[in-house]
């Protein structure tokens, strides 16, 4: 053994076999509940919202244009994207499972406003293992304040989940079919994919978890596009992975337009995918854009625009001209964005002026958008996890709602919304990530 070890072999396997738990805080946080309760009610309608931008290659196409040029990662998405579009669509069942981020703006006034922070429309995390926090913060709630227990709802949001892959996986119509859970290499979220992999099983859904790796070397389509791995068909792909620049190596690109091309259901396509991205987010916020998407329903408008912050362009023209004169003036009061996703991305105060000085002039500042800097209500809380202090905190909190999608040709014939997460970090971190080590899940206590 002690040779092994000094080989490193032993020490490599031991390393990469670590299991902690999930990384939470010792108390449920307080979350407005007219907050909570207007992200849950607006959920559905950013279901749909996501899935019409994923049908309308022209809007895509016009609003994603500067950025390709700009950003590399999104330039290869868009390039997957365009080759499926050439090739013509193969499969009519479109399914997402996304997640819509919130913080509660405290304003100068003291009324809280509720502020969209973004949409996940790939991997979005935060249900599986965490669904047995409520559990662990009713009892020490129980324990200490007795009635306060009933303030924190139960969520079966894993199962709610899951059940938009076990349609999307009927819909496709092969008994024999796999879903396909596309993981990282280092696989951090393992025990949750779990969960979501027994919720399908007791439906009798067969999962198997590979790699980008495993896609290139196995994976390969038949005549009728069908996905064959290792000799079995996959009905759906669900993507774990592959949001970010550095999960892509030349190969994982050609696995990717592999599954794209595939008649699979993926969740997400790739279109479904490039919806998720900042640049969607701040193009939507424009004036007359939405109402595009909800021509005959001013009320389903007016209830997605009420969470929007201040979003603003970079692409190069007067208007991101004045982007720029406002950011560099007062940098604390935004947040540059480039299209990426995970966390710890993002630039906060001095850092957008070091950034905007060096591409303020030329295109490449097409790559970032600029959005107002959200003042979230700050609370009292105790973290807990392996890397950080055990000590009361000053923190703030950020709401998840999780939605959940299937469509079949024309027809929604899913479209829920799954639940909600809270995701707690200390005010003295700017960005987040639960992967990053910042943030840890928590639960809201309703007041
Ligand atoms: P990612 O896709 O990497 O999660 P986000 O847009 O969610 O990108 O930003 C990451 C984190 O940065 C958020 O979880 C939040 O803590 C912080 N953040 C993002 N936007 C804002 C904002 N407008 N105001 C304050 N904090 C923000
Ligand atoms: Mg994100
Ligand atoms: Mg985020």
């Amino acid at each position: 053994l002690t040779f092994l070890w000094r080989q490193k072999k032993l020490q490599s396997v031991y390393e990469t076999q670590v299991v902690t738990y999930l990384p939470f805080t010792l108390f449920p946080s307080p979350v407005p509940k007219a907050a909570l309760l207007q992200a849950l009610a607006v959920q559905t309608h950013f279901n749909t919202l996501v899935d019409k931008i994923s049908q309308d290659p022209d809007f895509l196409g016009e609003a994603l244009d500067r950025t390709i040029q700009a950003d590399d990662f999104t330039a290869k998405l868009f390039g997957i994207y365009k080759t499926v579009q050439q090739e013509g669509r193969t499969q009519s069942i479109v399914m997402g499972l996304i997640r819509s981020d919130y913080m509660v703006d405290q304003r100068e006034d003291g009324t809280p406003s509720l502020r969209q922070i973004e949409i996940n429309t790939i991997a979005a995390g935060g249900f599986g293992v965490s669904d047995q926090l409520p559990v662990v913060h009713r009892y020490l709630m129980l324990i200490n304040h007795g009635d306060e227990s009933k303030r924190i709802q139960d969520q079966s949001r894993t199962r709610e989940m899951t059940a938009a892959l076990a349609k999307a996986w009927e819909l496709y119509g092969q008994q024999r079919a796999v879903i396909l859970f596309l993981v990282e290499d280092m696989q951090i979220s393992k025990l949750t994919h779990r969960y979501i992999e027994k919720e399908l099983w007791k439906r009798n859904i067969p999962v198997i978890r590979r790699k980008f790796d495993d896609v290139s070397r196995k994976g390969s389509l038949d005549g009728d596009k069908r996905l064959f791995i290792d000799g079995v068909e996959v009905a759906v792909v669900y993507y774990r992975y592959g949001y970010m620049p550095d999960n892509y190596t030349e190969q994982s690109w050609d696995a990717r337009l592999l599954m794209e091309r595939s008649l699979a259901v993926k969740c997400p396509d790739i279109s479904t995918h490039l919806a998720g991205t900042k640049k969607i987010q701040q193009v939507l916020a424009k004036p007359g854009v939405l109402e595009k998407f909800f021509p005959e329903q001013p009320e389903v408008m007016e209830q997605i625009r009420a969470t929007f912050a201040g979003l603003y362009t970079l692409d190069m023209g007067p208007e991101g001209d004045q982007t720029v004169a406002k950011a560099l003036t007062s940098p604390e009061k935004f947040v540059l964005k480039p299209q990426r996703e995970g966390g710890g991305n993002n630039y906060f105060g001095e850092d957008i002026v070091q950034v905007l000085q060096a591409v303020k002039g030329d295109k490449r500042r097409a790559a970032y958008i600029l959005m107002d800097r959200i003042q979230p209500r700050t609370e009292q809380n105790i973290l807990l996890r392996k890397d950080l202090p055990l000590k009361l905190t000053s923190v703030c909190c950020e709401i998840g709602v999780l939605g959940a999608y299937v469509r079949h040709g024309g027809e929604m014939v899913l479209n829920e919304v799954t639940g909600h997460i809270l995701r707690t970090k200390s005010i003295k971190n700017n960005d987040a990530g639960i992967i990053g080590g910042v943030t840890v899940f928590d639960n809201p206590l309703i007041i």
